[in-house]
């Protein structure tokens, strides 16, 4: 289906917080236009492998390639290009609480580029119209549902137009219709806007919706990757059981996982 070399290539990535080994020789190859979504549990790896893919850590061992190249062996100002071709939608949305929705929307183009203020107000709008938040963009951010954040988060993560796109956890802490509605939106920047997005999640229904492929990780390692009828049909009783947790992943803390994802807890 697809010839090209991958947008991202992962080989043989090995990382350690001190002297404790969390990713153990991880490959993996996302193709483009492709939805990868990493799944796996609590403490699993997914976290340490998407800041390896963002170039926020760096590996002890192994490549990580996008588009072609070694993030952790370019010059400075070719990973300030790459960077501008990288949109990330953090999980607490991390939008700026003095700033109102637009602004935040705005502030990588103000970062990036020498767009006017018209041209970027008008960008702003768009993108507002692609999350559905039309109309929206004067509110400050805590004047937003959870779904919203999400939504804004994901419009600033696009305003730059990605090639692609880097999303933690889109629909924790959301109810299952906003979810649904989020993975929509997520499907829809694929098709529409022909992004090549991995998506970090938690939400087993979120993943079956959206995944072209899935990857598990367990304590560091890839144990299975797949199209989701091979993920489903896995003869591995790990990934049955990963699967088969629905019930407790219900009454996972989406806050108690913030605060270990920002190193607080
Ligand atoms: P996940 O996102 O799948 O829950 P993480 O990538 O956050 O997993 O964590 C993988 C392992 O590394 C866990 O055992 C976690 O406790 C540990 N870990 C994560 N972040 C740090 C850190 N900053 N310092 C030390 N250990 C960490
Ligand atoms: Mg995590």
């Amino acid at each position: 289906m697809n010839t090209e070399a991958p947008i991202i290539e992962v080989e043989g990535v090995v990382a350690h917080y001190g002297q404790r080994e969390v990713l153990k020789g991880i490959d993996l190859a996302v193709d483009d236009g492709e939805i990868m979504v990493i799944m796996g549990g609590s403490g699993s790896g997914k976290s340490t492998l998407l800041n390896h893919l963002l170039g926020l850590l760096r590996p002890s061992r192994g490549t990580v390639r996008l588009l072609g190249r070694d993030i952790n062996r370019l010059p400075a100002m070719e990973l300030l290009e790459l960077r501008r071709r990288m949109g990330v939608a953090f999980q607490s949305g991390a939008l700026f609480s003095s700033l109102t929705v637009a602004e935040n929307i705005l502030l990588p183009l103000r970062e990036h580029t020498d767009l006017d203020e018209h041209t970027m107000a008008i960008i702003a709008r768009l993108k507002l119209e692609v999350v559905s938040l039309s109309g929206f963009g004067d509110l400050m951010p805590a004047e937003l549902s959870g779904g919203m954040v999400k939504r804004a988060a994901l419009a600033r993560a696009i305003v730059m137009d990605p090639k692609l796109l880097f999303c933690d956890e889109p629909t924790a802490g959301l109810d299952p219709v906003v979810s649904s509605s989020i993975d929509q939106l997520i499907l829809r920047l694929r098709d529409a806007l022909g992004m090549t997005i991995v998506v970090v999640t938690h939400d087993l229904d979120s993943a079956f919706r959206i995944a072209d492929r899935i990857c598990v990780l367990e304590e560091g390692r890839v144990i299975a990757i797949g199209s989701k009828d091979e993920i489903r049909s896995s003869g591995s009783e790990r990934v049955q059981n990963l699967l088969n947790r629905r019930s407790k992943e219900v009454t996972l803390d989406p806050d108690a996982y913030l605060r270990r994802l920002f190193g607080e807890g």
